[in-house]
């Protein structure tokens, strides 16, 4: 098994804690990371129930662990436990990287986001965007709703509960809209932040005329469904390795203080 209870968890400096976590790429791409920045000790995977996150963060920290990664669906309850954060989590609600000894938490899916945009511009040869259609209204959705506000990036909003939308636009004050239906033209970058792909859907697209650039914060067989629509319509699409990779190289370097090299965890990523 690679993977732990948190109640039966071996000692340890780093992990990754989410409920289910046995599927978690984390563990693979960090401990190549520490190895090659020269850090001692294991990034363990380990498995905690949102009702037991309180208890589970003091046994941890008892057993030693310094610094945690979260994943669904307990990014909301780490942005509750922390008592600091060192960025804007507590406003997205949501925090995935702790500092266990001093209850301060991030959000470094952030930088991830920041990461992969770039590289999709940069790879199809476009400047920044002036608008981006951004699918879903969740903890990832209103990651990249902070980065384009803060990149200065218009968004269209559609989410299937539109009151969710209205309530994430309103709480960032954004340039944006939350539209009725998900029209990709007008836009250069079309964003699928929903979990849609997990049980094999897609958003419902209309990519009619539209002639930018597909990302889907998801990877693997969850990331297929948006983006082979798009590539159906002739729209070079990307995953969410590179965000994976660049906000785990953020957490690690938050954790250590050492600057740490991304692709040492992407190729780690493509190993698996
Ligand atoms: P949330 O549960 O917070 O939000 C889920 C969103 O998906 C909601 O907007 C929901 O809409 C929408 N949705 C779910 N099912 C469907 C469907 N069948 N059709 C249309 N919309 C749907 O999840 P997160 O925001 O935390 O995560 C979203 C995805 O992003 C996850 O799959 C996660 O793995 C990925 N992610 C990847 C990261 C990376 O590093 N690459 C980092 C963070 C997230 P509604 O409000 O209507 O229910």
């Amino acid at each position: 098994m690679n993977w732990f209870e948190w109640r039966e968890a071996p000692v340890g400096r780093f992990a990754v804690v989410g409920d289910p976590v046995s599927h978690s790429l984390s563990p693979a791409m960090h401990n190549a990371a520490l190895r090659q920045i020269g850090e001692p000790g294991e990034y363990r995977a380990i498995r905690v129930p949102l009702d037991e996150f309180g208890q589970a963060m003091d046994w941890l920290t008892e057993l030693g662990y310094e610094g945690l990664n979260v994943t669904v669906p307990l990014k909301g309850a780490a942005m509750q436990w922390c008592e600091a954060y060192g960025d804007d989590s507590d406003v997205i609600g949501a925090v995935n990287t702790i500092l266990l000894a001093d209850r301060i938490g991030w959000n470094t899916d952030w930088e991830g986001f920041r990461v992969l945009l770039e590289f999709a511009i940069r790879k199809t040869g476009r400047g920044l965007p002036k608008r981006l259609l951004l699918l879903g209204a969740g903890g990832a959705a209103r990651v990249v709703l902070a980065v384009c506000t803060d990149i200065g990036v218009g968004v269209k909003v559609w989410n299937r509960n539109q009151k969710k939308a209205h309530q994430m636009v309103d709480l960032f004050g954004a340039e944006a809209d939350v539209i009725d239906d998900p029209l990709a033209i007008g836009c250069e970058v079309v964003v699928d932040a929903t979990s849609a792909g997990l049980t094999g859907d897609a958003p419902p697209v209309d990519w009619e005329g539209f002639d930018g650039v597909a990302i889907d914060l998801k990877y693997g067989k969850s990331a297929r469904p948006f983006l082979d629509s798009a590539e159906a319509h002739g729209v070079i699409g990307f995953d969410g390795r590179i965000m994976l990779a660049a906000q785990g190289a953020a957490s690690l370097n938050l954790w250590t203080g050492k600057p740490v090299p991304m692709d040492v965890m992407l190729t780690a990523l493509d190993e698996h």
